[in-house]
Parts: structure tokens; sequence; C-alpha cells
């Protein structure tokens, strides 16, 4: 087995149900999952989100100079990223956090080969800091990460979603979730709930597939990275509707 993932942890999934930060229960589901992973010998790279603490655009809504509001998101997936990897190393798993944004008493900085060397030897990493530029949301420091180190699959952890559907199932109760969905189609249906489209645009040019599936049931990791049978997958193939 060597399968190398990019997963991405939206400050979303470690809110779970609670109105803001994180809830312990679900950092510790994730990263027991994450252990799970990496002891089937899959090499993981993670990039951490951080909408549960801070986003950009909202603060930006509320006044706050763009730029500025947008480095305090990037700070806040540094909170998350930390509190993963304590959860992940608690399981006895190896692990390295590696920041784009400099902050060497707390993260190795994020060099690509680096980031090669620490996945080659089994380490699971989690980047943090986003793409460390302003503008962007951790979805495409997701995609980056992934394009760059190779990985054979992106892995979006959904809550409260197991996939991607025709229609909001939330409004839409005949809804029908995608059991595969072509890129440009994803592109054109603008699904955010994918991920944000600059990301999806730059999975589509490197022909990167990205899983969308509920990062809460149990086991759910391990089966769309070995058994790629649950949720959407968005490829380069047709697009198809679950049975
Ligand atoms: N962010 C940024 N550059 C990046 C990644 C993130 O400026 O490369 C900021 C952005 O303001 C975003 C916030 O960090 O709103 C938190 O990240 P994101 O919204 O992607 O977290 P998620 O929704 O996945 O939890």
């Amino acid at each position: 087995m060597d399968r190398r993932i990019v997963l991405k942890v939206s400050g979303g999934a470690l809110q779970g149900g609670r109105p803001f930060g994180i809830d312990p229960g679900e950092l510790d589901r994730i990263a027991e999952q994450i252990g799970a992973c990496s002891a089937e010998g899959v090499q993981i790279a993670v990039v951490v989100g951080g909408g549960n603490l801070f986003r950009g655009r909202e603060a930006e809504a509320s006044g706050m100079t763009a730029a500025t509001a947008h480095q305090v998101g990037m700070l806040s997936t540094v909170l998350n990223g930390l509190a993963l990897q304590d959860a992940v190393e608690a399981r006895g798993v190896d692990v390295r956090t590696m920041s784009a944004i400099q902050m060497p008493q707390i993260a190795e900085p994020y060099i690509r080969r680096r980031a090669l060397r620490h996945l080659d030897k089994g380490r699971v990493v989690i980047c943090v800091g986003g793409t460390g530029n302003p503008f962007v949301t951790t979805d495409t420091a997701t995609a980056l990460r992934g394009i760059e180190v190779g990985a054979s699959a992106l892995l979006m952890g959904k809550n409260g979603i197991d996939g991607v559907y025709t229609a909001d199932p939330n409004s839409h109760p005949d809804a029908r979730r995608y059991d595969r969905l072509n890129f440009q189609d994803a592109l054109a249906a603008q699904l955010g709930v994918v991920m944000d489209s600059a990301a999806i645009s730059l999975c589509a040019e490197h022909g990167l597939p990205i899983h969308v599936f509920s990062i809460q049931a149990p086991g759910a990791i391990l089966d769309a990275v070995l058994r790629g049978r649950i949720g959407t997958i968005v490829h380069d193939g047709p697009t198809a509707i679950a049975a």
C-alpha cells in the first residue's frame, strides 16, 4: 500500500455541533480516522481550515482591512492544526506540522521536499497557514498541496452532508446524490458545497480527483481512500447519479 492522499479538515468538521471552536469529541474522532489510515500505510497530508474560529471574508464585511482579515483567518488554521497535531500524536502516530507562515517556535516551515520526506517516512503531515496568501481559502491550499506532493486523491471530509447533490437536500427532499461528477459540471453548477471554484479548477487542470464525503461516518476516511465508494467523486470522467 503506497497511496498518498491529501485530506482537507475544515474548521466546521472540528466544530461539530458547537456554535464556535473545537469539539474535543470530533477532534478525537478525526484523529482516530487519520491514525487508522496511516496504520494502513496510506501517506497523509492534512490541510486544516479555520472557519470555526475566523473567516476573513466575514471580518472584511464588518469593516476590517481585507488583507489583515485574511491573515487572521490563516492564523486561525494554526490553532486548529496544533490541536489536531496533539490529538493525532496522542494516538501514537508520528506527525509533523508545517506552516506556510513562518513560526519556527511552533511549526516547521512548509518546504515541499521536506514534506515529501516526512510522508515517505510514514509521518502524517499537517499543513497550516493556508497558502500563506490572503484572498484565497484553505480549499486552494489543499489543491496546491495535493498537486505538489503528488497525491492520488483529494479528500474533502464534510460536516453534515455526505456528498454532492443535484440540489440542496435540506430544502429539496427529491435531490439525488451524484456518484461521480465531472469537473466541468461541478464548475458549471457553481457547487460551492464541494470546494471553491479556484480549487476545483486547479484539481481539474491537474487531474486530481476530489472525494466528497461525510467525515462523521465511522471509518469514512479509510473507506474513501481504500474503496472510493462513499460520497461523490469529482473527476475527469462522466457524471453519474447514485443508484
Ligand atoms: N485564508 C487565507 N489564505 C489561505 C487560506 C485561508 O487568507 O491561503 C483565510 C481566509 O480568510 C479564510 C480563513 O483563512 O476565510 C479560514 O480558512 P477557510 O475559510 O478556508 O477555512 P474552512 O472554511 O475550510 O474551515
